[in-house]
């Protein structure tokens, strides 16, 4: 059996936006800055997505830029907000321990050039406070970036509360929404933030195209300089078969968004339930408080790399909160965050699961992965410690 089981790392192209994009792509194939009658075609179809998208978010057409993606996006929310702040003298920024490299890297970068990051805690729940914003929040606070879900463990935070207590004192709010939106229901007036980063290939669209939702009125700098594309505020031609793509898969992904969210859950308590049998392990992330297709484990004895390499040889893809593209060792900034310390934290595997994934899939897995853990637990010198009452069991 095969299951592709990592739609948190990416999602396969949508029939829906697969079409979208050929079609796009054959008719509408002018520049939309031309003003002949072809450029100007591509140019109304432009608008058409992005009435749609802002619809969908219910934001206003104006308020969407396309990006090539969620990591622009987060950076250039979060720089044109840390500019406009230091322009008031405000040079703080909050955001949590969780957020992804495309924030976390950014904050250090703004660091290194004088900035003051506080990143919060989350607790065992993986879920930060809203009150642990509102009491880090001060006169010189220019921006607060809370993600509205997380990437590896699946919480979802509490950003609407956020929201309401940063326009309450003024402060600029960005969230990162990328494992969000298509998933669980998103809108902009709702969360009340200033600015929300989306990505197509997160929700069935194609990589390398994505979105930034910055409230009419909030700054807004461009990362990229040249024409005068997205109002602006990013150069460069735009991408129009992605954007169509994006847009299609985004519909689609939405007007099914109950019934697959259902389904996933289904399945989703099912691997919980299962896994959980398995002695020595633990849950990553609040169960209730989760994406519909998350499920994030840690495996005490065993180490995450070798457990997805056996995994795929039983045709099985899956991600590791320590699989990491650097090729360094270190574990998961999520995971020691939740306080798994890193022994612990290595044998992790996270499931995400999708619109396409089955029953019969998941009981496939619940028979692999014991089975694979058990395996490698039975070769480790670590487990034999354990057993041999050597060492303490952690989980
Ligand atoms: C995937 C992801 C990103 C990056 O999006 P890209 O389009 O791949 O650049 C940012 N934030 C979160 C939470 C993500 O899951």
């Amino acid at each position: 059996m095969f299951v592709y089981a990592d739609h948190a790392a990416t999602t396969k192209l949508s029939a829906a936006a697969m079409k979208a994009y050929a079609e796009t792509a054959a008719k509408y194939y002018g520049n939309p800055s031309s003003l002949h009658s072809v450029g100007q075609e591509a140019q109304e179809m432009l608008t058409a997505c992005r009435e749609e998208i802002a619809g969908i978010l219910g934001a206003e057409a104006r308020e969407i830029y396309f990006t090539s993606g969620g990591s622009e996006a987060d950076n250039q929310a979060i720089r044109s907000a840390a500019y406009a702040g230091a322009r008031k003298g405000k040079k703080k920024i909050i955001s949590t321990a969780i957020e992804h490299h495309a924030v976390l890297h950014t904050l250090k970068r703004l660091e290194r050039e004088g900035y003051e990051i506080v990143l919060l805690p989350v607790g065992e729940s993986g879920v930060v406070e809203a009150k642990a914003v509102e009491e880090a929040l001060d006169e010189n606070t220019a921006l607060v970036t809370v993600m509205l879900a997380n990437n590896e463990i699946g919480t979802i935070q509490p950003v609407a509360e956020i929201g309401a207590i940063c326009k309450k004192q003024g402060v600029l709010f960005h969230t990162d929404a990328v494992q969000a939106v298509g998933h669980i229901p998103v809108n902009v007036k709702k969360i009340g933030c200033d600015y929300l980063a989306l990505s197509a290939h997160k929700f069935g669209g194609p990589k390398g195209v994505g979105a930034l939702y910055v409230r009419r009125g909030a700054p807004i700098f461009p990362l990229i300089e040249g024409g005068a594309q997205e109002r602006g505020k990013r150069a460069g031609t735009e991408d129009l078969p992605a954007v169509a793509a994006m847009t299609a898969a985004l519909k689609a992904s939405v007007a099914d968004m109950d019934a697959t969210s259902a389904a996933l859950q289904g399945l989703q308590h099912k691997l919980i339930d299962g896994l959980s049998k398995i002695p020595h392990c633990a849950l990553n992330g609040d169960r209730e408080m989760r994406l519909p297709g998350n499920v994030s484990f840690c495996f005490e004895g065993i180490e995450g790399e070798s457990l997805l390499l056996l995994l795929d040889e039983k045709g099985i893809c899956a991600s590791s909160g320590s699989a990491c593209t650097s090729g360094s060792l270190d574990p998961s900034h999520v995971l020691l965050a939740i306080g798994r310390v890193h022994d612990v934290a290595h044998g992790s595997l996270r499931l995400s699961l999708g619109a396409e994934n089955t029953v019969a899939e998941v009981d496939y897995m619940l028979e692999a992965i014991p089975e694979v853990v058990n395996y490698l637990r039975n070769m480790s010198p670590v487990w034999r410690d354990l057993m041999a009452g050597k060492r303490q069991f952690i989980l």
